[in-house]
């Protein structure tokens, strides 16, 4: 079972390095400049094993409660993880023990949250700020006219570092246009704070399209695990 699960994993991830690989070759960058980051959600821990075992060393949940049992029985891999959802600042005790790095980072007092809690359990998280690139908001981001600020603030926080930004494509719109945009906040980061060269964009859909834009972190899931069957929250 497990055999033929790491052979299908194999597969897969053969397929998508390939697509990470012409998509840098046609943006004209080098392989190494992008970052695979596995989205496990939803995925049995086993299958964290498996990918570590094929040489994957990022992996993303979305939902504190997937995701603490899931790193505690990863423990021990040479893995670092990143925390991609919504977060409620009374879960953020609970991520600062596990995670390394918090991509989804969209208002100040989720930042202070984070700090104080990093700060007691004597870890550094790296956190990004998560950019809404809708109209609406609602669905997590921080404004891209807020961005800056809300940089500021995790760059001056203790237990904390600025790693750069983060975004999701919104549905419906033409994903190329949403990462040109993100592109123009992540220069205006990284013009503030050098060390900030993190963009963490494109999924199974539009890697491409994000590695053209400049994403130095791909946060890949359906294509390297497959179809996840629907949660109830
Ligand atoms: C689920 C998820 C992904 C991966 O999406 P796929 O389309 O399955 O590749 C990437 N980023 C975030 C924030 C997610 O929640």
């Amino acid at each position: 079972m497990s055999a033929e699960r790491l052979e299908e994993l194999a597969a897969n991830l053969a397929d998508v390095r390939k697509r990470i690989e012409a998509a840098c070759r046609a943006a004209g960058r080098g392989v190494d400049e992008v970052a695979l980051v596995a989205v496990t959600k939803t995925f049995p821990a086993s299958d964290v094993r498996l990918l570590a075992e094929l040489g994957l060393t990022d992996v993303a949940e979305n939902r504190d409660q997937e995701a603490r049992p899931k790193a505690a029985e990863c423990e021990g891999l040479p893995l670092s993880w990143h925390f991609v959802g919504q977060l409620q600042t009374n879960k953020a005790r609970s991520v600062a023990a596990y995670a390394d790095v918090v991509e989804s980072v969209d208002r100040p007092r989720l930042a202070d949250a984070l700090s104080a809690a990093a700060v007691r359990a004597g870890r550094t998280l790296r956190c990004l700020v998560q950019v809404s690139l809708d109209e609406e908001e609602g669905r997590g981001g921080a404004a891209p006219a807020s961005v800056p600020e809300l940089a500021g603030r995790i760059a001056a926080a203790e237990g904390l570092t600025l790693g750069g930004v983060m975004a999701v494509a919104p549905l419906g719109d033409d994903p190329a246009e949403a990462f040109a945009r993100l592109a123009a906040v992540a220069n205006e980061v990284r013009a503030l704070y050098p060390d900030a060269t993190m963009v963490s964009a494109g999924m199974s859909g539009d890697l491409e399209q994000a590695i053209a834009c400049g994403a130095t972190h791909v946060r890949v899931g359906t294509a390297l695990l497959g179809g996840r069957r629907a949660i109830v929250r």
